[in-house]
């Protein structure tokens, strides 16, 4: 915890920090290699001081590392300190898959304590470090009165997002900006990501057959995730893959592997895909489409209208 108050101070505001690595927590070592080395005290050296933080360092990872299981560490380090007192939550991550972790805590989360990620895009012994300004600011939103009812938010340069529909890009993040107050959100339940339905991406691409789709099968994922081509389309041994998948009861979602684009289906093989079965995920790229399948596939819910009001 950092320095209490001085007599007749306000009681502060508690905010738990918990540490997972990414970069925000790396220094590059002889080799020129960024490693996850900064403790959760060694970042929060220097925050102001009129939150108390309490820090839990949970994973020292590169977020590449992490698992849907390491998704559940992450919640129910939440929901230990939501059970604590706490009056905001800040969790440190790698941006690499921030994307996936932030989605999965919102589907499942439905507490008034806001929950805040934050990363970096620079080590944390870079002359121009981003980390502290970013945990400063997420601490900031975290310990706010204003925030209760935000449920999962993510913060990076001064901007805050809903986790649905964030992707990281060459120079941060893009989303969709949220204000930092009270907001609808969507619940799915307590579920467990470590025992959700296994689902995979299939990568779509000029002159691709369906052995990564089939394999995929055989390998037992319940659920599929086309990272289709322009407005969601796929050729024909693609489109014949996805028919045995469906036969197979597979869930088969078009994304597209178009940074920014919508899937529409306007084109022949779009449309074949979605007569085969598939169901369209508009806006939602790939990574963020397949933890949306995971979490209705281990919710029941039906795909089609999961997809129709979030995808
Ligand atoms: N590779 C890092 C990670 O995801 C990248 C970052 O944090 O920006 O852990």
């Amino acid at each position: 915890m950092n320095e209490a108050p001085g007599p007749g101070d306000a009681p502060r505001r508690r905010v738990v920090l918990v540490t997972t690595g990414g970069t925000i927590a790396t220094s590059v070592d002889a080799d020129g290699v960024a490693r996850p080395t900064h403790s959760g005290s060694a970042l929060a050296q220097g925050l102001p001081t009129v939150v108390a933080l309490d820090v839990v360092d949970l994973l020292a990872a590169d977020s590449s590392e992490l698992q849907p299981s390491d998704w559940d560490r992450i919640g129910a380090e939440v929901a230990a300190a939501v059970r604590g007192g706490a009056d905001g939550v800040v969790v440190t991550h790698g941006t690499d898959t921030m994307e996936e972790t932030a989605l999965w805590l919102d589907l499942t989360y439905d507490g008034d304590v806001p929950v805040v990620l934050t990363g970096a895009m620079r080590s944390a012994d870079a002359p121009d470090a981003d980390g502290p300004a970013n945990l400063a600011a997420a601490v900031a939103l975290a310990g706010n009165r204003e925030s209760r009812g935000l449920g999962v938010a993510v913060t990076l340069s001064g901007t805050v997002w809903q986790p649905l529909g964030l992707t990281k890009t060459g120079s941060g993040f893009v989303g969709t900006v949220m204000a930092p107050t009270a907001r609808e959100r969507t619940y799915f339940g307590a579920l467990r990501a470590a025992a959700a339905p296994r689902v995979d991406v299939v990568a779509v691409y000029a002159g691709s057959d369906a052995v990564a789709l089939d394999a995929c099968v055989a390998a037992g994922a319940r659920g599929l995730v086309l990272a289709a081509l322009g407005s969601g389309n796929a050729g024909a041994a693609v489109i014949d893959g996805v028919h045995r998948a469906r036969r197979a009861g597979v869930e088969v979602v078009v994304s597209t592997r178009v940074p920014g684009a919508r899937v529409t289906v306007g084109y022949g093989p779009g449309r074949m895909l979605v007569d085969a079965g598939a169901v369209v995920a508009p806006s939602l790229p790939a990574p963020q489409a397949r933890v949306l399948l995971m979490a209705a596939l281990a919710a029941g819910r039906s795909v089609r209208d999961v997809f129709a009001v979030l995808g």
